[in-house]
């Protein structure tokens, strides 16, 4: 059984713990625990890379036109006055057919090989054509650089470069340089699984009639796209009653089939939460008071060989509290790199007075300053049942511990949601 979360090190002896003493033992304990597969490219987009990736050869892999016009060599050029009787026609994709005969230019297209002895294109656009007897002649204008035009073999990769180490998440970019080096696939780390359930007597499925006193799920449909968008498949198990053996039930068929469990409601320690004491009861359980507002208590821990994640049950605390803690453990066990988001100075343009010792994650707008410059502006409202409010929000200000008060333009931290891997 894998013991990194059973391990002393996840124990603390403080009433709370604070924002960073969280993420560092996190990020000191978890490490990856996935196999590897061979991807085709094709469908690697998202996955974590588990080899290198050198280049066998240069990219681009000969000097080539940027360019529609006319290649030459740049000292006949000067020599002859832009003067040059037209002597080759050279297409992308087709060698040339030789050396560049001496004094002259030939016709060539975008990508194209550079003839050996030609080092600069002009652009068609500029080139004016004498016809004379049988053949043509180029006009080119002065004032052209040695080189203008040309792209050199292994501009973009050298030989032999190393691009892409282990641990990196392949986006589109970099799905076109492993494509450019001419690899069809590569070792990517398997996909965590990941086992959602809600919890609640009140939670109801979309979709069913409304019930007085009721209130439909939004944690799944948020966890799910959240999970997806950190790169991991998911698993719906529903929404469980609040009776300690529904969860009982429920979180072990959950452990059996996956790598990580994902909860949100009943994780506090109040008489209609069984999701901590059912832990408690299966495996091992970590409950963390953190010191940071919207959130607390979030619960680490493990069932079987599964993780195990207790999120509260409030929309914004919920996804605050996945964003920042659940998320660069996934990762991180998925094979990725700890992931450690930008933060980015912005002029406050609100006001607001908090308390010290705790770190709050306020849901921000950037907006438009007086002056044209970007100011950080905080959503109004402060329920941590308000998905309006992360609807509103494009990010979260980050606001430390000992500050007591912002006042308009002081400068405060703001983490976008792009940097939390939210599109
Ligand atoms: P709990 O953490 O179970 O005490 O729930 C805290 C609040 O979050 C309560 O108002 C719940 O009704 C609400 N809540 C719990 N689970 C969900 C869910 N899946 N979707 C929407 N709201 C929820
Ligand atoms: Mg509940």
């Amino acid at each position: 059984m894998p013991s990194e979360l059973l391990d002393d090190c996840f124990e603390h002896n403080r009433d709370s713990l604070r924002h960073d003493e969280a993420l560092e033992l996190l990020k000191e304990r978890i490490r990856p625990a996935v196999g590897v597969e061979p991807v085709a490219l094709d469908q690697a987009h998202g996955r974590i890379l588990a080899q290198q990736v050198r280049a066998p050869r240069p990219v681009p892999a000969f000097d080539n036109s940027a360019m529609d016009g006319f290649a030459f060599a740049h000292a006949d050029y000067v020599r002859l006055g832009g003067r040059m009787p037209v002597s080759a026609r050279i297409a992308a994709g087709h060698a040339s057919a030789g050396p560049l005969e001496p004094g002259t230019a030939a016709r060539i297209f975008t990508g194209a090989v550079m003839p050996q002895g030609a080092d600069t294109v002009a652009m068609q656009e500029d080139v004016r054509l004498e016809e004379d007897g049988g053949g043509r002649t180029a006009i080119i204008p002065a004032g052209l650089k040695a080189g203008a035009n040309r792209r050199r073999a292994g501009e973009d990769l050298a030989e032999g470069t190393l691009l892409l180490e282990p641990g990196v998440r392949l986006r589109p970019q970099e799905l076109a340089a492993i494509a450019s080096t001419g690899a069809a696939k590569v070792d990517c780390y398997r996909q965590l699984k990941i086992a959602i359930l809600s919890t609640g007597d009140e939670i109801l499925r979309p979709g069913a009639p409304y019930q007085p006193g009721r209130v439909y799920d939004s944690n799944f449909y948020m966890l799910r796209a959240l999970l997806e968008a950190t790169g991991v498949s998911t698993t719906d198990l529903g929404v469980i009653a609040d009776r300690p053996q529904a969860v009982r039930t429920a979180l072990e068929e959950a452990a059996a089939g996956h790598d990580a469990i994902i909860t949100s409601g009943g994780a506090s320690r109040g008489e209609e939460d069984h999701v901590v004491t059912a832990v408690e009861k299966l495996g091992h359980l970590h409950m963390w008071q953190l010191a940071i507002k919207p959130g607390r208590p979030v619960s680490f821990g493990q069932v079987g060989k599964s993780l195990f994640f207790g999120l509260p049950g409030n929309p914004v605390a919920a996804m605050v509290c996945y964003l920042l803690y659940v998320r660069p453990v996934l990762i991180r066990r998925g094979g990725g790199d700890w992931p450690v988001p930008h933060r980015f100075p912005l002029p406050a343009d609100f006001d607001m007075d908090k308390k010290a010792g705790r770190r709050e994650f306020v849901r921000g707008m950037v907006r438009p300053g007086k002056d044209g410059r970007a100011s950080a502006g905080k959503y109004p409202r402060d329920g941590s049942g308000l998905i309006s409010s992360l609807r509103a929000a494009d990010g979260l200000i980050e606001i430390a511990e000992e500050v007591e008060r912002i006042r308009p333009g002081d400068p405060v931290s703001f983490i976008p949601f792009s940097e939390l891997g939210i599109g």
